[in-house]
C-alpha cells in the first residue's frame, strides 16, 4: 500500500501517518519525492486489516490518497497460487486439458423431458447434467421450478447415466437437500454477492459453480470467489454468462467473452461460458460456444431442452437436442485446434 501525501503536507502530519502505521505492527517507509512525499507499507498487510487501514490513513490530515499495490484477492490471485486449479468431481475434471460441457434444460420440468435432454448430454460427449429445481425467476408469477421433485429427478437422471449433476442454490438454508441431490452447487448471477450464501456454500466444502453477476467487474467476481475460498473449500468454478447490454432488444445480455483470458490472466480457477444466458437466442448459441473455447474457456454450460417451444422456462434461448448433437462434434475440433481436448 502507498499512501500519497498531499504537496503541502507538514512534517508532522507525514510522521503521524508514519507513527498510524507503526501502530499495527507494520513498518511504513517515508519516501520523499520531489514535490511530496509517500509513504511506502513495506510489510505484509493481514487481508482483514487492508481496507480499513486503507480508510483510516486516507482520512488523516495532510494525506492526498492511498493505492494498492496487491489485489484484495489472495486465494484467487495467482500471485498466490500459480499453478491452474482443477476441480475434480467425481471423476470429472474441469481446468485441466479437457474441455467440460456441462448441459441440460433450464428446470427440470418432468422426467421424460429432464432425461431425454440427460441422454443427448452423454451421447453428445457432455460430462455434467444442469437442470433448475428453484429457479430464480424476475416475476413471482413465473415458473419457480419443481424444488425437491426436480432434485430428486436429476440425481436420478445423473445416476442412471454416470453424469455429473449441477443445480442452483438460491437459499443457504436449502444447502444440505441441494448437496444431498447434486455434485455441483450453482451459484446464481443474481446471488453472486449473496455473501451468507457464498460463506454457507464456502463452508460445505461442495464444489461451487459461481456465475458472474451481470453488472459486477471481474475484481468483484473474484473477490466473491475469494468468499468460498476463504471458508476453506478451493472447489470454485467461474462461470461468464454475460454483462447488463446495450441492446437487449437482440441479445439478453452480452457476453464479455474478453473475460476468459483475462480471469485467466488473474486468476488460477477455471473459468466456463455459458453462452445461453447470454445471448438469450438459441440462433447465436453455437457461434459462442466455439468462440468461447477458443478464447481459452475450460468449458461451457448450455441450456437444451427436447422441444424448447415447449419449455416452461428459457425455451427461445435452449437448443434443441439435433442442434446440440451438431454443436458438439463442431467443438471438439475447435478444442482441438486450441491444444484442448473433448470426449
Ligand atoms: C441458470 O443457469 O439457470 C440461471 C438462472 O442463470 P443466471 O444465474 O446466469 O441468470
Ligand atoms: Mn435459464
Amino acid at each position: 500500500m502507498i499512501v500519497a501525501m498531499k504537496n503541502d503536507a507538514t512534517a508532522a502530519e507525514v510522521r503521524d501517518v508514519v507513527e498510524r502505521i507503526a501502530s499495527y505492527g507494520l513498518n511504513g517507509l517515508d519516501l520523499p519525492g520531489g514535490e511530496r512525499h509517500a509513504i511506502g507499507i513495506a510489510s505484509a498487510i493481514p487481508p482483514d486489516l487492508r481496507d480499513t487501514l486503507a480508510e483510516i490513513l486516507a482520512a488523516m490530515d495532510g494525506v492526498d490518497h492511498v493505492a494498492h499495490v496487491s489485489r484484495k484477492y489472495k486465494l484467487a490471485s495467482r500471485e498466490f497460487h500459480a499453478a491452474d486449479t482443477v476441480v475434480s468431481v467425481k471423476g470429472v475434471s474441469i481446468g485441466g486439458h479437457e474441455v467440460m460441457v456441462a448441459a441440460g434444460p433450464c428446470a427440470v420440468e418432468s422426467r421424460d423431458q429432464l432425461f431425454e435432454a440427460a441422454r443427448a448430454v452423454k451421447s453428445g460427449g457432455g460430462r455434467v447434467l444442469r437442470g433448475g429445481a428453484f429457479k430464480p425467476r424476475t416475476s413471482p408469477y413465473a415458473f419457480q421450478g419443481l424444488g425437491l421433485e426436480g432434485l430428486k429427478l436429476l440425481k436420478e437422471a445423473g445416476e442412471s447415466l454416470g453424469l455429473v449433476t449441477v443445480t442452483e442454490l438460491m437459499d443457504q438454508h436449502d444447502l444440505e437437500l441441494v448437496a444431498e441431490h447434486a455434485d455441483i452447487l450453482q451459484i446464481g448471477a443474481r446471488n453472486m454477492q449473496n455473501y451468507p450464501l457464498l460463506t454457507a456454500v464456502g463452508k460445505s466444502g461442495h464444489p461451487v459453480l459461481l456465475k458472474r453477476g451481470p453488472s459486477a467487474t471481474i475484481d468483484e467476481w473474484l473477490l466473491a470467489a475469494e468468499y468460498v475460498l476463504a471458508q476453506g473449500n478451493p472447489n470454485v468454478i467461474l462461470c461468464e454468462r454475460g454483462v447488463h447490454p446495450l441492446d437487449r432488444e437482440h441479445t439478453r445480455y452480452t457476453l464479455d467473452l474478453s473475460a476468459v483470458p483475462a480471469v485467466k490472466l488473474l486468476s488460477h480457477l477455471p473459468v466456463i461460458v455459458d453462452p445461453s444466458h447470454a445471448c438469450g437466442n438459441w440462433r447465436y448459441v453455437s457461434a459462442m460456444s466455439k468462440a468461447a473455447i477458443a478464447a481459452g474457456a475450460d468449458g461451457l454450460l448450455i441450456e437444451i431442452h427436447p422441444d424448447p417451444s415447449a419449455a416452461l422456462c428459457d425455451g427461445v434461448q435452449s437448443l434443441r437436442l439435433d442442434v446440440f448433437a451438431k454443436l458438439m462434434s463442431e467443438l471438439r475440433a475447435v478444442a482441438r485446434a486450441v491444444g484442448r481436448s473433448m470426449v
